[in-house]
């Protein structure tokens, strides 16, 4: 059986950090990474969400016209030569910063495939592997929300509206988080009718003010946000799809052609037999954790972990410099009661990207 004094689960960016700091630290780490290597951040997230917004601001700068004596404009040739671009932006960048980056560190061995529990311990690809520690970075996904219809409806997310090589000509979005707010006004600036379809109000994890105070600008821009509503059916049409929702005002129906879920993360736990493990849950997926990020995994005896009990430690993480409240992506690390390698210290006090 393979032996390392860290597994990592999870080669996104959470991940990469981890196990980087680890091997700096002189730990042997299993990096386990399923799907495209780096995550969410440089394919789906991140890197190509900006470069769309940069991309769509260009048009809207040159439109706007805000200086007497100037005048520009811009139009949009070729959505596909944007998303090519981009693309190859995601590429070269997956390629410099993740897998180059596993040469740089010889300490970190990067394992393809999944990772799973079961009640002996760490399964990599089916078999026992064994780790002094184990981190969970597996990531997120977005969620689909229940509403009566949704199992008919061709949804887009994010990540495969990143992928539409030409735009619709009109697009509901469903939630108003960061993402839903940063796609609906990114669509809009490229020419497409934006509506906005949320349950409480844009950013709902923000200040109020800072809700009333976007509102304002996006319908400056022209998108139309309807907040305070309740999605009572989806259903398809002859033009696309159409949201039934209930306000203050009674029902009505949004009507679009194209539906995007901006409605929040799923984190991906479903298949990493955490029930198995001992590992608590919450609500949603996520790991349930104790103020130092530990799950409740503790005092038992997986033979392929270690001998003694198991503390264990979750970081939430989404991106190198914000720390949501709610852990949607889990790093948890456990730590078995033997004592622990120098290089732990760190990791378990502060989390590798503070
Ligand atoms: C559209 C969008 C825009 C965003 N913009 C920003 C931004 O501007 N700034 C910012 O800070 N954050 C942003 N984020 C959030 C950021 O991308 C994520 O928080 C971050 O990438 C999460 O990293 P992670 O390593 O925790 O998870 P991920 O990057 O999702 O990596 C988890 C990896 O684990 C793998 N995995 C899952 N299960 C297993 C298993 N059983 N075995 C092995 N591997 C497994 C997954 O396939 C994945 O590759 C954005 C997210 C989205 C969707």
């Amino acid at each position: 059986m393979s032996s390392f004094d860290l597994a990592v689960i999870g080669a996104g960016s959470a991940g990469f950090s981890a196990a980087i700091t680890a091997t700096e630290q002189g730990a042997h780490v299993a990096l386990i990474g399923h799907g495209t290597i780096g995550g969410t951040c440089v394919n789906v997230g991140c890197v190509p969400s900006k470069t769309m917004i940069r991309a769509t601001e260009t048009l809207h700068h040159a439109n706007a016209g805000r200086f007497a004596g100037i005048q520009t404009s811009a139009r949009l040739t070729d959505w596909s030569a944007v998303v090519a671009q981009k693309d190859e932006l995601v590429a070269r960048l997956r390629q410099s910063k993740y897998l180059d980056q596993l040469d740089n560190y010889p300490g970190a061995d990067y394992l393809s495939g999944p990772a799973a529990f079961d009640r002996d311990g760490l399964l990599f690809d089916g078999a026992p592997l064994h780790a002094g520690k184990i981190i969970i970075a597996s990531g997120s996904r977005a969620s689909v929300p229940a509403i009566p219809g949704m199992a008919e409806i061709p949804y887009l997310t994010s990540t495969t509206a990143f992928e539409l090589e030409e735009l619709p000509r009109s697009m509901l979005l469903i939630g108003a988080g960061y993402i839903g707010c940063e796609m609906a006004q990114m669509l809009a600036r490229a020419g497409v009718t934006v509506t906005i379809a949320c349950r409480s109000r844009l950013l709902p994890e923000g200040e109020p003010e800072i809700s009333d105070a976007l509102r304002g600008y996006l319908r400056d821009e022209g998108l139309t946000v309807l907040d305070g509503l309740s999605y009572e059916r989806i259903d398809k049409d002859e033009d696309g799809i159409a949201l039934t929702v209930r306000s203050g005002d009674g029902a009505e129906t949004l009507r679009a052609e194209r539906l995007l879920l901006c409605a929040g993360r799923r984190p991906n736990t479903d298949g990493l037999g955490l029930d198995q493990a001992g590992i608590d849950t919450n609500g949603n997926g996520g790991i349930a954790v104790d103020d130092r990020m530990r799950t409740s995994r503790t005092g038992s005896t997986p033979p392929a972990m270690s001998p003694a009990g198991i503390n264990s430690s979750i970081w939430p993480h989404t991106g190198p410099r914000s720390r949501p409240k709610t852990p949607s992506t889990a790093m948890a690390c456990f730590t078995t009661t033997m004592p622990c390698p120098p290089w732990s210290s760190p990791i378990l006090r502060s989390p590798p990207w503070a």
